[in-house]
Protein backbone atom coordinates (compact mmCIF):
# COMPACT_ATOMS: atom_id res chain seq x y z
CA UNK A 1 0.00 0.00 0.00
CA UNK A 2 1.08 3.45 -1.13
CA UNK A 3 0.02 6.77 1.32
CA UNK A 4 -0.15 10.48 0.05
CA UNK A 5 1.16 13.16 2.36
CA UNK A 6 -0.66 16.63 2.99
CA UNK A 7 2.11 18.61 2.68
CA UNK A 8 2.08 21.05 4.70
CA UNK A 9 0.72 19.49 7.60
CA UNK A 10 2.42 16.08 6.83
CA UNK A 11 -0.52 14.14 7.56
CA UNK A 12 -1.90 11.33 5.45
CA UNK A 13 -3.92 12.61 2.90
CA UNK A 14 -6.82 10.26 0.61
CA UNK A 15 -7.01 7.07 0.73
CA UNK A 16 -4.11 4.22 0.61
CA UNK A 17 -3.27 3.72 -2.74
CA UNK A 18 -2.51 0.02 -4.03
CA UNK A 19 1.12 -0.85 -5.69
CA UNK A 20 0.69 -2.18 -9.19
CA UNK A 21 1.50 -5.69 -9.30
CA UNK A 22 3.73 -7.42 -11.27
CA UNK A 23 0.94 -8.72 -13.21
CA UNK A 24 -0.64 -5.57 -13.28
CA UNK A 25 2.50 -4.05 -14.75
CA UNK A 26 2.68 -6.74 -17.51
CA UNK A 27 -0.67 -5.83 -18.16
CA UNK A 28 -0.13 -1.89 -18.78
CA UNK A 29 3.12 -3.17 -20.36
CA UNK A 30 1.51 -5.39 -23.18
CA UNK A 31 -1.47 -2.94 -23.80
CA UNK A 32 1.04 0.04 -24.68
CA UNK A 33 2.69 -2.34 -26.98
CA UNK A 34 -0.18 -3.27 -28.40
CA UNK A 35 -1.45 0.11 -28.89
CA UNK A 36 1.94 1.27 -30.57
CA UNK A 37 1.64 -1.29 -33.41
CA UNK A 38 -1.20 1.30 -34.94
CA UNK A 39 0.54 3.98 -33.20
CA UNK A 40 3.54 3.76 -34.76
CA UNK A 41 2.39 5.04 -38.66
CA UNK A 42 -0.52 7.17 -37.43
CA UNK A 43 -0.41 10.18 -39.33
CA UNK A 44 -0.28 13.82 -38.08
CA UNK A 45 -3.38 14.98 -37.64
CA UNK A 46 -4.15 11.49 -35.91
CA UNK A 47 -1.61 12.25 -32.93
CA UNK A 48 -2.62 16.31 -32.95
CA UNK A 49 -6.84 15.32 -32.42
CA UNK A 50 -5.16 13.34 -29.58
CA UNK A 51 -3.05 15.53 -28.28
CA UNK A 52 -5.05 18.83 -28.40
CA UNK A 53 -8.04 16.41 -26.69
CA UNK A 54 -5.61 15.77 -23.92
CA UNK A 55 -5.00 19.61 -22.77
CA UNK A 56 -8.22 20.20 -23.32
CA UNK A 57 -9.25 17.10 -20.43
CA UNK A 58 -6.73 18.92 -17.74
CA UNK A 59 -8.15 22.29 -18.27
CA UNK A 60 -11.71 21.01 -18.05
CA UNK A 61 -10.89 19.36 -14.97
CA UNK A 62 -8.37 22.59 -13.35
CA UNK A 63 -9.96 23.12 -10.36
CA UNK A 64 -10.02 19.51 -9.13
CA UNK A 65 -6.36 18.75 -10.26
CA UNK A 66 -5.16 22.38 -8.94
CA UNK A 67 -6.69 21.72 -5.24
CA UNK A 68 -5.72 17.82 -5.53
CA UNK A 69 -1.94 19.01 -6.17
CA UNK A 70 -1.92 21.82 -4.14
CA UNK A 71 -2.59 19.55 -0.96
CA UNK A 72 -0.15 16.77 -1.81
CA UNK A 73 2.60 19.14 -3.05
CA UNK A 74 1.96 22.65 -1.11
CA UNK A 75 3.13 24.49 -4.47
CA UNK A 76 -0.05 26.84 -3.89
CA UNK A 77 -2.66 28.14 -6.50
CA UNK A 78 -1.23 30.16 -8.34
CA UNK A 79 1.69 28.19 -9.80
CA UNK A 80 0.09 25.43 -9.87
CA UNK A 81 -2.45 26.99 -12.31
CA UNK A 82 0.59 28.30 -14.00
CA UNK A 83 2.17 24.54 -14.53
CA UNK A 84 -1.29 23.67 -15.69
CA UNK A 85 -1.03 26.34 -18.12
CA UNK A 86 2.46 25.36 -19.25
CA UNK A 87 1.34 21.50 -19.40
CA UNK A 88 -1.65 22.63 -21.93
CA UNK A 89 0.31 24.76 -23.80
CA UNK A 90 3.04 21.93 -24.20
CA UNK A 91 0.53 19.20 -25.33
CA UNK A 92 -1.24 21.83 -27.97
CA UNK A 93 2.86 22.63 -29.13
CA UNK A 94 3.22 19.19 -29.71
CA UNK A 95 0.05 18.44 -31.68
CA UNK A 96 1.19 21.24 -33.73
CA UNK A 97 4.42 19.85 -34.36
CA UNK A 98 2.87 16.37 -34.95
CA UNK A 99 0.09 17.95 -37.37
CA UNK A 100 3.26 19.78 -39.33
CA UNK A 101 4.77 16.83 -39.91
CA UNK A 102 7.32 17.26 -37.19
CA UNK A 103 8.28 13.64 -36.97
CA UNK A 104 8.37 12.63 -40.65
CA UNK A 105 11.09 14.72 -41.50
CA UNK A 106 13.35 13.26 -43.71
CA UNK A 107 16.64 13.25 -46.17
CA UNK A 108 16.04 13.19 -49.58
CA UNK A 109 19.47 11.92 -51.40
CA UNK A 110 18.83 11.16 -55.07
CA UNK A 111 21.18 8.66 -56.82
CA UNK A 112 24.63 9.82 -58.39
CA UNK A 113 26.18 7.94 -61.15
CA UNK A 114 29.11 6.53 -61.38
CA UNK A 115 31.10 4.38 -58.44
CA UNK A 116 31.99 5.10 -55.28
CA UNK A 117 32.88 7.15 -53.72
CA UNK A 118 30.89 9.93 -55.67
CA UNK A 119 28.30 7.38 -56.93
CA UNK A 120 25.31 5.50 -55.43
CA UNK A 121 21.80 4.42 -55.17
CA UNK A 122 18.80 6.66 -54.06
CA UNK A 123 18.60 7.18 -50.66
CA UNK A 124 16.25 8.63 -47.62
CA UNK A 125 16.67 9.05 -44.16
CA UNK A 126 13.61 8.48 -42.24
CA UNK A 127 12.67 8.27 -38.87
CA UNK A 128 10.79 5.66 -36.96
CA UNK A 129 9.30 5.77 -33.47
CA UNK A 130 11.35 3.58 -30.81
CA UNK A 131 8.78 1.90 -28.76
CA UNK A 132 6.82 2.13 -26.02
CA UNK A 133 8.04 4.51 -23.70
CA UNK A 134 8.77 4.07 -19.87
CA UNK A 135 7.90 7.80 -18.21
CA UNK A 136 9.30 8.06 -14.75
CA UNK A 137 7.56 11.45 -13.44
CA UNK A 138 9.17 14.46 -11.55
CA UNK A 139 7.72 15.15 -7.51
CA UNK A 140 8.55 19.15 -8.45
CA UNK A 141 6.21 19.48 -10.94
CA UNK A 142 2.89 17.25 -10.72
CA UNK A 143 1.78 18.32 -14.12
CA UNK A 144 4.53 19.46 -16.76
CA UNK A 145 6.73 16.59 -16.32
CA UNK A 146 4.23 14.23 -15.04
CA UNK A 147 1.37 11.81 -16.17
CA UNK A 148 0.61 14.55 -18.79
CA UNK A 149 4.18 16.45 -19.24
CA UNK A 150 6.92 17.03 -21.48
CA UNK A 151 7.91 13.79 -22.11
CA UNK A 152 4.58 11.79 -22.22
CA UNK A 153 3.63 14.71 -25.39
CA UNK A 154 7.07 14.37 -26.91
CA UNK A 155 6.54 10.65 -27.03
CA UNK A 156 3.04 10.82 -28.35
CA UNK A 157 3.84 13.50 -30.87
CA UNK A 158 6.65 10.89 -31.82
CA UNK A 159 4.36 7.92 -32.52
CA UNK A 160 5.49 6.10 -29.27
CA UNK A 161 2.69 4.70 -26.42
CA UNK A 162 3.79 5.45 -23.07
CA UNK A 163 4.04 3.90 -19.66
CA UNK A 164 4.25 6.37 -16.42
CA UNK A 165 5.47 5.66 -13.44
CA UNK A 166 3.43 8.06 -10.67
CA UNK A 167 5.67 9.81 -8.48
CA UNK A 168 5.51 9.45 -4.90
CA UNK A 169 5.16 12.82 -3.78
CA UNK A 170 1.33 13.11 -5.45
CA UNK A 171 -0.26 9.81 -6.39
CA UNK A 172 -3.67 11.29 -6.37
CA UNK A 173 -2.83 14.16 -8.58
CA UNK A 174 -1.29 11.86 -11.16
CA UNK A 175 -4.57 8.85 -10.50
CA UNK A 176 -6.71 12.32 -11.43
CA UNK A 177 -4.85 13.22 -13.98
CA UNK A 178 -4.37 9.39 -15.55
CA UNK A 179 -8.26 9.04 -15.37
CA UNK A 180 -8.71 12.31 -17.17
CA UNK A 181 -6.58 11.05 -19.78
CA UNK A 182 -8.09 8.08 -20.27
CA UNK A 183 -11.47 9.16 -20.97
CA UNK A 184 -10.34 11.85 -23.54
CA UNK A 185 -8.49 8.98 -24.86
CA UNK A 186 -11.98 6.85 -24.66
CA UNK A 187 -14.02 10.09 -26.23
CA UNK A 188 -11.46 9.93 -29.37
CA UNK A 189 -11.99 6.12 -30.10
CA UNK A 190 -9.10 5.60 -29.43
CA UNK A 191 -6.61 3.00 -28.17
CA UNK A 192 -6.19 2.66 -23.80
CA UNK A 193 -3.05 1.31 -24.27
CA UNK A 194 -1.91 4.84 -25.86
CA UNK A 195 -0.93 5.91 -22.42
CA UNK A 196 -0.83 3.65 -19.35
CA UNK A 197 0.15 4.83 -15.61
CA UNK A 198 2.03 2.06 -12.90
CA UNK A 199 2.03 3.30 -9.00
CA UNK A 200 4.69 1.52 -6.68
CA UNK A 201 8.44 2.26 -5.36
CA UNK A 202 10.76 2.84 -7.93
CA UNK A 203 13.39 0.52 -7.08
CA UNK A 204 10.56 -2.11 -7.78
CA UNK A 205 8.08 -1.15 -10.17
CA UNK A 206 10.26 1.10 -12.09
CA UNK A 207 12.96 -0.93 -12.48
CA UNK A 208 11.09 -4.15 -13.22
CA UNK A 209 9.59 -1.31 -15.79
CA UNK A 210 12.55 -0.10 -17.31
CA UNK A 211 13.79 -3.68 -17.82
CA UNK A 212 10.67 -5.06 -19.28
CA UNK A 213 11.66 -6.45 -22.79
CA UNK A 214 9.05 -4.19 -24.36
CA UNK A 215 10.01 -1.29 -23.51
CA UNK A 216 11.84 0.83 -25.84
CA UNK A 217 13.30 3.84 -24.06
CA UNK A 218 13.28 5.73 -20.70
CA UNK A 219 12.39 9.21 -19.85
CA UNK A 220 13.07 10.22 -16.30
CA UNK A 221 13.01 13.30 -14.38
CA UNK A 222 14.37 13.36 -10.51
CA UNK A 223 17.78 13.40 -8.52
CA UNK A 224 20.94 12.22 -10.03
CA UNK A 225 21.02 9.12 -7.88
CA UNK A 226 17.58 7.74 -9.05
CA UNK A 227 18.63 8.28 -12.43
CA UNK A 228 21.90 7.01 -12.12
CA UNK A 229 20.05 3.72 -10.95
CA UNK A 230 17.50 3.87 -13.54
CA UNK A 231 19.64 4.29 -16.25
CA UNK A 232 22.01 1.47 -15.25
CA UNK A 233 19.23 -0.72 -14.95
CA UNK A 234 18.26 -0.07 -18.92
CA UNK A 235 22.11 -0.73 -19.66
CA UNK A 236 21.90 -4.03 -17.52
CA UNK A 237 19.35 -5.44 -19.52
CA UNK A 238 20.42 -8.25 -22.28
CA UNK A 239 19.75 -5.12 -24.98
CA UNK A 240 20.38 -2.15 -23.55
CA UNK A 241 18.15 1.12 -24.54
CA UNK A 242 18.12 4.51 -24.42
CA UNK A 243 17.44 6.13 -21.16
CA UNK A 244 16.79 10.20 -21.30
CA UNK A 245 17.56 11.15 -17.76
CA UNK A 246 17.26 15.01 -16.51
CA UNK A 247 18.67 14.92 -13.12
CA UNK A 248 19.75 17.83 -10.46
CA UNK A 249 22.22 20.66 -11.17
CA UNK A 250 23.77 23.42 -9.04
CA UNK A 251 23.44 26.17 -11.86
CA UNK A 252 26.17 28.36 -11.38
CA UNK A 253 25.83 32.26 -11.65
CA UNK A 254 28.68 34.47 -12.23
CA UNK A 255 29.04 38.11 -12.87
CA UNK A 256 31.59 40.87 -13.46
CA UNK A 257 31.79 43.32 -10.90
CA UNK A 258 30.54 45.98 -13.20
CA UNK A 259 27.45 43.97 -13.90
CA UNK A 260 27.03 43.79 -10.35
CA UNK A 261 27.10 47.42 -9.51
CA UNK A 262 24.64 48.36 -12.83
CA UNK A 263 22.29 45.46 -11.60
CA UNK A 264 22.35 47.66 -8.67
CA UNK A 265 19.21 46.17 -6.08
CA UNK A 266 17.31 45.11 -8.80
CA UNK A 267 19.84 42.37 -9.25
CA UNK A 268 19.77 41.51 -5.63
CA UNK A 269 16.05 40.88 -5.59
CA UNK A 270 15.52 39.21 -8.57
CA UNK A 271 18.24 36.59 -7.24
CA UNK A 272 16.97 36.05 -4.06
CA UNK A 273 13.41 35.60 -5.54
CA UNK A 274 14.97 33.19 -7.40
CA UNK A 275 16.67 31.20 -4.89
CA UNK A 276 13.44 31.21 -3.06
CA UNK A 277 10.72 30.40 -5.76
CA UNK A 278 8.79 27.55 -5.12
CA UNK A 279 11.28 26.50 -2.10
CA UNK A 280 13.90 26.52 -4.11
CA UNK A 281 12.47 23.21 -5.91
CA UNK A 282 14.09 23.78 -9.22
CA UNK A 283 16.55 21.62 -11.24
CA UNK A 284 16.99 25.32 -12.11
CA UNK A 285 17.77 26.66 -8.87
CA UNK A 286 20.86 28.70 -8.90
CA UNK A 287 22.83 26.89 -6.29
CA UNK A 288 26.31 28.33 -6.93
CA UNK A 289 27.04 31.96 -6.93
CA UNK A 290 30.75 32.32 -8.17
CA UNK A 291 31.99 36.21 -7.49
CA UNK A 292 35.89 37.48 -8.02
CA UNK A 293 36.28 39.20 -5.19
CA UNK A 294 35.90 43.05 -5.04
CA UNK A 295 34.17 45.91 -3.40
CA UNK A 296 31.33 45.34 -5.99
CA UNK A 297 30.73 42.11 -5.10
CA UNK A 298 31.17 42.05 -1.18
CA UNK A 299 28.35 44.63 -1.62
CA UNK A 300 26.29 42.57 -3.63
CA UNK A 301 26.71 39.60 -0.97
CA UNK A 302 25.60 42.12 1.64
CA UNK A 303 22.99 43.01 0.07
CA UNK A 304 21.78 39.48 -0.52
CA UNK A 305 22.20 38.25 2.61
CA UNK A 306 19.46 41.47 3.68
CA UNK A 307 17.33 40.70 0.80
CA UNK A 308 17.04 36.83 1.24
CA UNK A 309 16.44 37.62 5.30
CA UNK A 310 13.02 38.61 4.92
CA UNK A 311 11.73 35.74 2.92
CA UNK A 312 9.76 33.19 4.24
CA UNK A 313 9.59 29.95 1.44
CA UNK A 314 6.89 27.66 1.62
CA UNK A 315 6.78 24.18 3.24
CA UNK A 316 8.65 21.18 0.84
CA UNK A 317 7.29 18.54 -1.10
CA UNK A 318 7.95 16.51 1.31
CA UNK A 319 9.58 15.64 4.84
CA UNK A 320 12.26 13.44 3.05
CA UNK A 321 13.40 16.31 1.02
CA UNK A 322 13.10 18.38 3.97
CA UNK A 323 15.58 16.02 5.61
CA UNK A 324 18.01 15.73 2.43
CA UNK A 325 17.89 19.95 2.64
CA UNK A 326 18.83 20.05 6.07
CA UNK A 327 21.75 17.13 5.71
CA UNK A 328 22.90 19.26 2.56
CA UNK A 329 23.67 22.54 4.28
CA UNK A 330 25.25 20.53 7.34
CA UNK A 331 27.59 18.87 4.56
CA UNK A 332 28.21 22.01 3.28
CA UNK A 333 29.37 23.57 6.62
CA UNK A 334 31.05 20.37 7.38
CA UNK A 335 32.96 20.76 4.27
CA UNK A 336 34.38 24.06 4.79
CA UNK A 337 31.47 26.40 3.53
CA UNK A 338 31.15 29.40 6.27
CA UNK A 339 26.85 29.81 6.80
CA UNK A 340 25.97 33.50 6.03
CA UNK A 341 22.68 32.66 6.33
CA UNK A 342 21.49 29.37 8.25
CA UNK A 343 18.50 28.42 10.68
CA UNK A 344 19.41 24.87 11.17
CA UNK A 345 15.35 24.49 13.58
CA UNK A 346 13.17 21.87 13.04
CA UNK A 347 10.85 24.08 11.44
CA UNK A 348 7.83 22.96 8.32
CA UNK A 349 9.14 25.84 6.09
CA UNK A 350 12.62 26.37 5.69
CA UNK A 351 14.63 29.45 5.65
CA UNK A 352 16.83 30.91 3.09
CA UNK A 353 20.66 29.26 3.31
CA UNK A 354 23.89 31.23 2.16
CA UNK A 355 27.00 30.34 2.41
CA UNK A 356 30.27 30.99 1.17
CA UNK A 357 33.86 29.11 0.46
CA UNK A 358 36.63 30.30 -0.82
CA UNK A 359 37.93 28.49 -4.62
CA UNK A 360 40.16 26.65 -3.43
CA UNK A 361 38.19 24.29 -0.90
CA UNK A 362 35.13 24.33 -3.30
CA UNK A 363 37.59 22.86 -5.67
CA UNK A 364 38.95 19.89 -3.44
CA UNK A 365 35.84 19.32 -1.81
CA UNK A 366 33.83 17.14 -3.56
CA UNK A 367 30.68 17.61 -0.89
CA UNK A 368 30.42 21.17 -1.89
CA UNK A 369 30.06 20.19 -5.61
CA UNK A 370 26.49 18.64 -5.45
CA UNK A 371 23.07 19.64 -5.62
CA UNK A 372 21.62 20.76 -2.39
CA UNK A 373 17.61 20.61 -3.40
CA UNK A 374 15.87 23.50 -1.99
CA UNK A 375 16.43 27.25 -0.96
CA UNK A 376 20.30 27.08 -1.03
CA UNK A 377 22.91 28.81 -2.38
CA UNK A 378 26.92 28.63 -1.89
CA UNK A 379 28.86 31.70 -3.17
CA UNK A 380 32.58 30.70 -4.38
CA UNK A 381 35.13 33.48 -4.11
CA UNK A 382 37.79 33.50 -6.54
CA UNK A 383 40.76 35.80 -7.30
CA UNK A 384 40.83 35.39 -10.86
CA UNK A 385 39.36 34.61 -14.41
CA UNK A 386 41.62 31.51 -14.04
CA UNK A 387 40.15 30.47 -10.90
CA UNK A 388 36.86 31.04 -11.87
CA UNK A 389 37.18 29.21 -15.08
CA UNK A 390 38.41 26.20 -12.39
CA UNK A 391 35.40 26.00 -10.35
CA UNK A 392 33.33 26.36 -13.29
CA UNK A 393 35.57 22.98 -14.65
CA UNK A 394 35.01 21.56 -11.47
CA UNK A 395 31.12 21.63 -11.89
CA UNK A 396 31.78 19.84 -14.42
CA UNK A 397 28.25 19.46 -15.85
CA UNK A 398 25.17 21.70 -15.22
CA UNK A 399 21.55 22.45 -16.64
CA UNK A 400 22.51 26.33 -17.28
CA UNK A 401 25.26 28.73 -16.48
CA UNK A 402 24.25 32.56 -16.24
CA UNK A 403 26.78 35.06 -17.29
CA UNK A 404 25.95 38.67 -16.22
CA UNK A 405 28.55 41.29 -17.59
CA UNK A 406 29.10 39.76 -21.48
CA UNK A 407 28.04 42.38 -23.05
CA UNK A 408 31.52 43.57 -24.16
CA UNK A 409 33.67 41.07 -25.95
CA UNK A 410 37.01 40.76 -24.38
CA UNK A 411 39.61 38.01 -24.11
CA UNK A 412 38.17 37.55 -20.68
CA UNK A 413 34.33 37.46 -21.66
CA UNK A 414 34.92 35.07 -24.78
CA UNK A 415 37.16 32.30 -22.17
CA UNK A 416 33.91 32.77 -19.63
CA UNK A 417 31.43 32.05 -22.25
CA UNK A 418 33.84 29.30 -23.13
CA UNK A 419 34.07 27.63 -20.12
CA UNK A 420 30.36 28.59 -19.56
CA UNK A 421 28.92 26.84 -22.64
CA UNK A 422 31.42 23.66 -21.95
CA UNK A 423 29.46 22.57 -18.94
CA UNK A 424 26.07 23.41 -20.34
CA UNK A 425 22.68 23.00 -21.89
CA UNK A 426 21.99 26.34 -21.42
CA UNK A 427 23.60 30.04 -20.90
CA UNK A 428 21.38 32.60 -20.14
CA UNK A 429 22.75 36.40 -19.97
CA UNK A 430 20.06 38.18 -18.45
CA UNK A 431 18.32 37.07 -15.36
CA UNK A 432 18.64 33.97 -13.70
CA UNK A 433 17.93 30.55 -14.38
CA UNK A 434 14.37 29.45 -12.77
CA UNK A 435 11.90 29.26 -15.59
CA UNK A 436 12.47 27.12 -18.98
CA UNK A 437 10.53 28.13 -22.16
CA UNK A 438 9.13 25.86 -23.89
CA UNK A 439 10.35 26.64 -27.43
CA UNK A 440 12.31 25.82 -30.57
CA UNK A 441 15.79 26.86 -29.32
CA UNK A 442 15.37 25.29 -25.68
CA UNK A 443 17.90 23.47 -24.30
CA UNK A 444 17.27 21.49 -20.79
CA UNK A 445 19.93 19.07 -20.58
CA UNK A 446 23.51 19.06 -19.93
CA UNK A 447 26.37 17.15 -19.54
CA UNK A 448 26.79 14.89 -16.58
CA UNK A 449 25.50 15.23 -14.02
CA UNK A 450 22.93 17.20 -14.46
CA UNK A 451 21.65 14.75 -17.46
CA UNK A 452 22.68 11.51 -18.60
CA UNK A 453 22.65 11.91 -22.34
CA UNK A 454 23.33 15.98 -22.73
CA UNK A 455 22.49 15.98 -26.53
CA UNK A 456 19.22 15.70 -26.28
CA UNK A 457 16.94 17.76 -24.32
CA UNK A 458 13.71 17.52 -22.27
CA UNK A 459 11.93 20.78 -23.21
CA UNK A 460 10.78 22.31 -26.48
CA UNK A 461 10.46 21.38 -29.63
CA UNK A 462 13.26 18.45 -30.41
CA UNK A 463 12.32 16.85 -27.12
CA UNK A 464 10.29 14.93 -30.16
CA UNK A 465 13.69 13.50 -32.15
CA UNK A 466 14.30 11.25 -28.65
CA UNK A 467 11.89 8.98 -29.57
CA UNK A 468 12.91 8.88 -33.10
CA UNK A 469 15.84 6.39 -34.57
CA UNK A 470 16.82 7.21 -38.19
CA UNK A 471 16.80 4.60 -40.83
CA UNK A 472 18.50 4.84 -44.55
CA UNK A 473 16.31 3.79 -47.09
CA UNK A 474 18.03 2.94 -50.05
CA UNK A 475 16.49 2.43 -53.31
CA UNK A 476 13.14 2.50 -51.64
CA UNK A 477 10.10 1.40 -53.69
CA UNK A 478 7.73 3.99 -55.10
CA UNK A 479 4.62 3.53 -52.29
CA UNK A 480 7.20 4.09 -49.41
CA UNK A 481 8.85 6.81 -51.05
CA UNK A 482 5.02 8.39 -51.25
CA UNK A 483 4.88 8.45 -47.63
CA UNK A 484 7.14 10.62 -47.45
CA UNK A 485 8.75 9.62 -43.82
CA UNK A 486 5.86 8.63 -42.57
CA UNK A 487 6.48 4.93 -41.13
CA UNK A 488 4.50 2.28 -42.47
P1 LIG B 1 13.90 11.01 -7.27
O1 LIG B 1 13.98 10.66 -5.84
O2 LIG B 1 15.05 10.62 -8.13
O3 LIG B 1 12.54 10.37 -7.82
C1 LIG B 1 12.17 10.38 -9.19
C2 LIG B 1 11.58 9.03 -9.58
O4 LIG B 1 12.62 8.04 -9.63
C3 LIG B 1 10.54 8.51 -8.61
O5 LIG B 1 9.52 7.88 -9.36
C4 LIG B 1 11.31 7.52 -7.78
O6 LIG B 1 10.49 6.50 -7.27
C5 LIG B 1 12.29 6.95 -8.81
N1 LIG B 1 13.52 6.46 -8.17
C6 LIG B 1 14.29 7.10 -7.27
N2 LIG B 1 15.34 6.34 -6.92
C7 LIG B 1 15.23 5.19 -7.62
C8 LIG B 1 16.01 4.00 -7.70
N3 LIG B 1 17.11 3.84 -6.98
N4 LIG B 1 15.62 3.03 -8.55
C9 LIG B 1 14.50 3.18 -9.28
N5 LIG B 1 13.72 4.28 -9.25
C10 LIG B 1 14.07 5.28 -8.43
O7 LIG B 1 13.73 12.55 -7.51
P2 LIG B 1 12.94 13.56 -6.57
O8 LIG B 1 13.66 13.72 -5.29
O9 LIG B 1 11.53 13.17 -6.56
O10 LIG B 1 13.07 14.94 -7.40
C11 LIG B 1 13.98 15.96 -7.07
C12 LIG B 1 15.15 15.95 -8.01
O11 LIG B 1 14.70 16.05 -9.34
C13 LIG B 1 16.09 17.12 -7.80
O12 LIG B 1 17.40 16.64 -7.81
C14 LIG B 1 15.82 18.01 -9.01
O13 LIG B 1 16.91 18.82 -9.38
C15 LIG B 1 15.50 17.00 -10.04
N6 LIG B 1 14.74 17.56 -11.15
C16 LIG B 1 15.31 17.65 -12.37
C17 LIG B 1 14.63 18.22 -13.43
C18 LIG B 1 15.27 18.32 -14.78
O14 LIG B 1 14.55 18.63 -15.73
N7 LIG B 1 16.56 18.12 -14.91
C19 LIG B 1 13.34 18.70 -13.23
C20 LIG B 1 12.75 18.58 -11.97
C21 LIG B 1 13.47 18.01 -10.94
P3 LIG B 1 9.73 6.61 -5.87
O15 LIG B 1 8.31 6.64 -6.21
O16 LIG B 1 10.13 5.34 -5.16
O17 LIG B 1 10.19 7.81 -5.14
Amino acid sequence: MLQSFNARTGEVFGNDVLVTSSSELETAIQKAHHAYADWQSSDGETRAKLLNALADAIEGDRENLVKLADTETGLGLPRLNGELDRTAFQLRRFATLAKNGGAFVFTDDPAVAGGPPVGHPPMMRVRVPLGPVAMFSASNFPFAFSVLGGDTASALAAGCTVVVKAHSGHLHTSARVYDVASKAIQAQGMDEGLLQMVQGAGNQVGVALIQHPLIAAGAFTGSTRGGAALRDAARARPRPIPFYGELGSVNPVIATPAALKKGGDALVQTLAGSITLGCGQFCTNPGLLVLQRSDESTNFVLALVEALKPLKPHAMLTKAMRSALDQGTAAQIEAGAKPLLYTPVDEVCPNPYLAEVDAKTFISQSQLHEEVFGPATLIVWTDSVAQTLEVLNTVGGTLTVTFWGAEEESADVQKLVRGATAIAGRVLFAGVPTGVAVTAAQQHGGPWPSSTEPMTTSVGDAALDRFLRPVSLQDTPEWLKNREGRPC
